[in-house]
């Protein structure tokens, strides 16, 4: 992060300081498990932003949460106070922060662009192999989705408690629909008619308000980032947020296997009947859905399960997932920023081919996407290894 030494956010916007210089992070111990956590300071909603940064060791078991989040454009930035200086961050993640601190109380948060300086090579060499432990051993993950448009919400509109189908502002209430294990056909948008024994759908503007809030959720680009995988998965806990909306991340996740199976059976007229405009999940939504620890021990499956999954930096379509595969099974593994991102695909394919017994297979198909970077395919790519 970039930051200035500064009094308050006002003086500094009204003073129109555009160029800044760095954060002075001080140095974390490599060899205790040192981390940083950004201690949020308590505030209402519309309070600028201030925090501290507290080095704490892994092996101390600090109490923490964790957030989780796509960072947005670097160049789209707002200002927050860290320690003395302020510091810019992208619009996505002050708007998380604004959202998540309390009225009264500190919140103990790892948040890697503020948490790692990102502008250390040497740091984030060694931080970034340690965030399958962070996201392991953080009490709570909290899965930032963005904030709804004010479009989408009427000005007479009031946040309830109520998730049912009966409070469409919801933007969660179709997926608590599916998570009770409600029909498809029981939506509002679903008539029986009696008198012909027929299912009718018909489009009214109860249901298009409670699709639309909840599309909106589902195309957060939180779903189609790649870290989202192993910071879903590894977490106790996880709790989704859009703006001031919540919901457990087990919810979502059981939501999605019942409306499946729903799918599959007892709702396939149902699902016939739906126009598609209304019966789109993005793949990404599901995948991330239905990850689990189980089939991702494997580092060709779960390179290619996800490959067109985005990151900000294309290196980390590698160790963005260090936290989830064996380390044991893949001691070389190992995060090196300093390398070109052709030399890290190359030596995960390297990785890939010397654990495949002689099984080639996974030389077929598009690899792990790396044609999205102008590199080679998964079978060039072992040629240049
Ligand atoms: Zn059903």
């Amino acid at each position: 992060m970039s930051g200035q030494t500064a009094a308050s956010l006002s003086s500094i916007e009204k003073s129109h300081l555009v160029s800044s210089k760095d954060y002075p992070y001080k140095p974390l111990s490599p060899n205790c498990h040192d981390i940083r956590i950004l201690i949020l300071l308590p505030g209402a909603l519309q309070d600028d932003i201030r925090c501290l940064l507290k080095h704490v060791s892994l092996d101390d078991n600090p109490t923490f949460e964790a957030l989780s989040y796509v960072w947005g454009n670097t160049k789209d930035t707002k200002p927050l106070i860290v320690d003395s200086c302020v510091v810019h961050v992208t619009v996505n993640l002050e708007a998380a922060l604004r959202h998540l601190r309390k009225e009264i109380e500190l919140l103990a948060l790892w948040v890697d662009s503020l948490c790692i300086d990102q502008q250390n090579v040497e740091e984030k060499n060694v931080q970034v192999p340690m965030m399958g432990q962070i996201y392991t051993a953080c009490s709570r993950v909290y899965i930032w989705l963005g904030v709804p448009s004010p479009s989408r919400h009427e000005p007479n509109s009031v946040e309830t408690d109520d998730h049912s189908l009966k409070a469409p502002d919801n933007p969660f209430a179709m997926i608590y629909h599916f998570a009770e294990n409600k029909h498809l056909y029981e939506l509002p948008c679903f008539k029986y008619t009696w008198f012909r024994k027929r299912l009718r759908f018909s489009e009214n503007r109860h249901f298009k308000k409670l699709w639309n809030n909840f599309s909106e959720c589902v195309q957060s680009p939180w779903w189609s980032r790649f870290w989202c995988i192993q910071e879903s998965l590894l977490p106790n806990v996880a709790l989704a947020i859009f703006g001031t909306w919540r919901i457990p991340w087990d919810t979502i996740k059981l939501a999605t296997t019942n409306r499946r199976q729903h799918l599959l059976a007892c709702c396939s007229e149902a699902a016939m009947k739906l126009p598609a405009r209304y019966s789109y999940m993005p793949d990404f939504v599901i995948d991330t859905a239905f990850a689990t620890t189980d089939n991702l021990s494997n580092l060709d499956w779960i390179l290619r399960a996800y490959m067109y999954k985005n990151c900000q930096d294309p290196r980390d379509k590698i160790y963005g997932i260090l936290g989830l595969i064996d380390q044991r099974k893949y001691p070389e593994l190992v995060p090196n920023y300093s390398l070109r991102v052709r030399d890290v695909f190359i030596n995960a394919m390297r990785l890939i081919y010397a654990h495949s017994n002689d099984d080639l297979r996974f030389l077929t198909g598009y690899g792990f996407n790396s044609g999205q970077y102008q590199l080679p395919s998964g079978c060039a790519t072992l040629l240049h290894a």
